[in-house]
């Protein structure tokens, strides 16, 4: 299984950040986990094909989580999809798009297998083949919402061939029974027993998401030793209130989860637009458990990285997290820091000037400012305890970014590419330094 975050933004997008929406790839079919605006975009750019959509699941009814449905289904109708699609939510979602699809007048050629949990319902299978199957159960959230959890059934398992082929076994059909732990009998009248030819099953792989809620016992049940949990962390520790008043979690919520259900990798996301550098979250959801990894938009993630690499390709760029870029620390020497303050700024750096801080005095330097593009009050804060100064990851979003086409429309034409921070900061050392983001709507979330 390969999971592909394609939106990690909260309840506002940013301007290199989507709207909620997870990609599940399993043998082909793609499973959609809550559908934020631009999801259908995203997966074309994650390499996605739309038409292998097998089913979506919305978790609730924040527009957020389903703003990008009816685009979906309506790009569907006119790739004329003819397979059913199944669609879970909670009650209400078929009422939803039927209502749309009236009001625009469009009869679509695919049937929509609607699966509706109830608000009483404590849990429930809302879907199952042979191969997988599919739970729900309710979270703690302002309004109803649901979690889920996709748990592939235990896979038979391997056929030893140079023991068949001892025995004598050569037809499909005895693999078959042998396979489905059935003795088969020979011609000669031998009994071939399923565990001589077949070894033990293999676990199945599963993936729980579980999005906006407080922390809560269900949570724990949906992620119960899954190979990957995705949950929220849209909140530091320092606003653990807003998280509880809003229904939210903080990253160290998302981590008593994990060590809770003892997932193998914990991925968080749904994260508040008011984070610019993301390292916090992860350094906190790190203390409780370690692996833990930040979603990062289009980037897959494997249950099975040998088998699995190369299956998907982001049709853009991604920045490599684990590298430093090349240049990210142009014009800084790389001896110890000059005046043994914390953060501060290498000597002899030409292009530096003394920044006065919040409180007046001058700040002590600070690379990460440098790195991020401006965005230095936020990180100021986390610098001081010595978390994630490289900052590597937030290069890479804001690289993304820019690979991806955002830069002049979505930070207003502000030009980041390093030698023009390096005129910024000689130009005007002070002012044009301030951020001035998009996130204008910190309020909420
Ligand atoms: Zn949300």
């Amino acid at each position: 299984m390969i999971v592909v975050p394609l939106g990690i933004a909260s309840a506002t997008p940013t301007a290199i950040r989507h709207l909620p929406s997870v990609a599940l790839w399993r043998e082909g079919s793609v499973f959609l986990f809550d559908c934020g605006e631009n999801a259908q975009m995203c997966m074309l750019q994650a390499g996605l094909k739309r038409s292998k959509i097998d089913s979506i699941f919305i978790t609730h009814f924040d527009v957020d989580h389903y703003s990008g449905l009816m685009g979906l289904i309506s790009t569907l109708q006119l790739q004329r999809r003819d397979k059913t699609l199944n669609l879970v939510g909670p009650k209400g979602i078929k009422e939803f798009v039927e209502w749309n699809l009236s009001f625009s007048g469009v009869e679509i050629s695919f049937d929509i297998n609607y699966v509706e949990v109830e608000e009483e319902a404590s849990e429930a299978k809302v879907l199952e083949t042979e191969d997988y199957y599919v739970e729900a159960r309710p979270l703690k959230h302002k309004k109803f919402c649901l979690g889920y959890r996709f748990q592939e059934k235990d896979k038979p398992g391997k056929v030893d061939a140079e023991k068949a082929a001892q025995f004598g076994i050569t037809e499909d059909e005895q693999f078959k029974l042998l396979k489905s732990g059935q003795n088969i009998t020979l011609e000669d009248g031998t009994v071939v027993e399923s565990y001589e030819i077949v070894g033990h099953p293999r676990p199945g792989d599963s993936f729980a998401y579980v999005t906006d809620t407080e922390y809560c016992p269900n949570a724990v049940k949906l992620a119960m030793n899954t190979n990957i949990l995705y949950h929220e962390a849209t909140f530091s520790n320092q606003l653990a209130d807003k998280a509880k008043e809003t229904g939210h979690s903080t990253a160290a919520d998302a981590a008593r989860v994990a060590t809770e259900a003892q997932t193998k990798l914990l991925v968080i996301g749904h994260f508040s637009a008011r984070y610019t550098n993301l390292h916090v979250l992860l350094k906190e959801a790190r203390d409780a458990f370690y692996p833990t990894w930040l979603a990062q938009e289009l980037r897959p993630i494997f249950t099975d990285p040998i088998h699995e690499r190369g299956i998907l390709s982001p049709k853009v760029d991604l920045i490599d997290l684990t590298k430093k870029k090349p240049n990210s620390r142009q014009g800084y020497s790389k001896g110890p820091r000059s005046g043994g303050r914390p953060g501060g700024r290498p000597s002899g750096n030409k292009n530096f000037r003394p920044r006065k801080g919040r409180d007046g005095a001058p700040s002590g330097g600070n690379r990460g400012n440098y790195h991020s593009g401006g965005y230095q009050q936020r990180n100021d804060r986390y610098r001081q305890d010595g978390g994630y100064r490289g900052s590597s990851q937030n290069n890479g979003y804001r690289g993304s970014s820019q690979e991806r086409g955002y830069r002049g429309s979505s930070q207003g034409g502000r030009d980041y590419s390093n030698s023009d921070r390096n005129n910024r900061y000689e130009d005007k050392p002070n002012k044009s330094i301030t951020p001035r983001t998009g996130y204008d709507d910190f309020d909420r979330f």
